[in-house]
C-alpha cells in the first residue's frame, strides 16, 4: 500500500499552461530582466558560498532588507519566495481544521496552501468597486484573513479605510500580500508599526527581477515574526540567492526603482492602447492589467499561436472571462497588442 494522507488525494499540482513564446507576459515578472549588479554578483559567487551552509535565518539578507524597508531586522523574516512565507504563516498561526478567509478573486495559490495545511478555505467576494468586503471577511470568524493589495489578478487595491477597519476588528492575524508594492500608489507596511496583528509579505520576484532565486520577505512585530520563523526553519535560501538578493537590494536599487517607474508609465500607455481597441482594463496598481474579454481562453490560445503568451481566466467572480497582461518594454507591448488584434478578428 502507498502511504498517503487522505486529505491530499484530490490536490492537483500547480500547472499554469507551460508554453514557450518569444513574448511571455503571463507571470508578471520583470520583463526588463534583473539589476546588472545582481548579475555580476551571481557570476562571481565564491565556491565557498556553495560548499558551506548559509548562516541560519539569513541575518545578512535581513540587514539589506532592513535598510530597504526601514524595519529593524527583528521585524523581518524571509522565505523561499513569498509563496513560502504565506505557507509558513498558515502553519504558524492556524491549527488544521481552522478557517482562512480570502477575497475572491485573488491569488490562486491561497486555496492550495489552505488545502495542504488542512484548513477550510472561505472565499469572500470583492465588492463591486473591487475593494475588500470588510464585513464579509469579518463575518467568517476566520483567525487568519488574507488580503492581496495590489490584488492579483485584478490589479485593484484594498482601500486604506477598509484595510485599517479590517485589521482593527479582526479576531486574529491579517496577512497582507504586497508582491506588487513597488508599482502601487499606496502601501500598508506602516500598519505594521501601529497595529499588533498584521504581517505584510513582499517579494524579490516581481520588481526586483529575481523570480528564479526564490526570495521573499515579511514585515511584522518581532512576536509575530518569531512565530513565522518556527514554521520556516533555519535554511530557506541558497547562499547564492542571499548574495544576489543583497546586491539587488543595495547597489541594484536605483535600477529597480527606475524600471518600476518606467513600467508604471508603460502601464498607462497600455491602458490607453487597450481602450482604443474598445477594451476596458481594470484600474491597476500592479505591473499588469486585467482585461475583461468574453472567451478570453480562446483569445489567449490564438495569441500563443502568434508567439505571445498572456494569462487567461475563465469566469472570474465579478469579472467574467479576462486576460491578464504583464507590462514590460514597449516593443513587447506593441507585439502583444498586434497579436491581440489578430486573435480577436
Ligand atoms: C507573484 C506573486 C507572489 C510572489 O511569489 P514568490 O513566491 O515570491 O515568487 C506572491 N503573491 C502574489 C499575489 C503574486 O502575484
Amino acid at each position: 500500500m502507498i502511504p498517503r494522507r487522505p486529505s491530499y488525494q484530490d490536490i492537483p499540482l500547480y500547472s499554469p499552461p507551460s508554453v514557450q513564446c518569444s513574448v511571455d507576459l503571463s507571470d508578471n515578472t520583470n520583463l526588463f530582466g534583473m539589476p546588472p549588479v545582481a548579475e555580476r554578483v551571481l557570476r562571481e559567487c565564491a565556491t565557498s558560498v556553495v560548499s558551506r551552509y548559509p548562516q541560519t535565518y539569513a541575518p545578512e539578507l535581513k540587514k539589506a532588507l532592513s535598510s530597504y524597508t526601514g524595519f529593524e531586522p527583528s521585524w523581518l523574516t524571509t522565505g523561499c519566495g513569498s509563496d513560502d512565507l504565506i505557507d509558513c504563516c498558515l502553519r504558524a498561526f492556524l491549527e488544521p481544521g481552522e478557517r482562512i478567509a480570502v477575497p475572491d478573486p485573488s491569488f490562486s495559490m491561497l486555496s492550495y496552501f489552505a488545502k495542504v495545511n488542512g484548513l477550510q478555505f472561505v472565499p469572500v467576494r470583492l465588492r463591486p468597486d473591487f475593494d475588500i468586503d470588510v464585513d464579509g471577511l469579518l463575518a467568517t470568524g476566520a483567525r487568519l484573513i488574507y488580503v492581496c493589495s495590489p490584488n492579483n489578478p485584478t490589479g485593484t487595491v484594498a482601500s486604506r479605510t477598509a484595510l485599517e477597519r479590517l485589521v482593527d476588528a479582526a479576531p486574529g492575524l491579517v496577512l497582507v500580500d504586497e508582491a506588487y508594492a513597488e508599482f502601487a500608489s499606496d502601501t500598508y507596511a506602516d500598519l505594521v508599526r501601529s497595529r499588533p496583528n498584521i504581517l505584510v509579505t513582499r517579494t524579490l520576484s516581481k520588481a526586483f527581477g529575481l523570480a528564479g532565486l526564490r526570495v521573499g520577505y515579511a514585515m511584522g512585530r518581532p512576536e509575530l515574526v518569531s512565530e513565522v520563523e518556527k514554521a520556516r526553519g533555519p535554511y530557506k535560501h541558497t547562499g547564492v540567492s542571499e548574495r544576489v538578493a543583497i546586491a539587488a537590494l543595495t547597489e541594484g536599487l536605483p535600477w529597480v526603482k527606475a524600471r518600476a517607474e518606467e513600467i508604471k508609465e508603460i502601464r498607462g500607455r497600455l491602458v490607453e492602447a487597450l481602450k482604443a481597441e474598445g477594451l476596458q482594463p481594470l484600474p491597476s496598481d500592479g505591473n499588469f492589467l486585467l482585461v475583461p474579454l468574453p472567451d478570453a481562453p480562446k483569445v489567449a490560445a490564438r495569441m500563443r499561436e502568434l508567439d505571445v503568451n498572456v494569462r487567461a481566466f475563465q469566469g472570474l467572480t465579478g469579472v467574467g472571462d479576462a486576460l491578464r497582461i504583464a507590462c514590460g518594454p514597449w516593443p513587447m507591448m506593441e507585439t502583444a497588442l498586434q497579436a491581440l488584434r489578430e486573435a480577436r478578428r
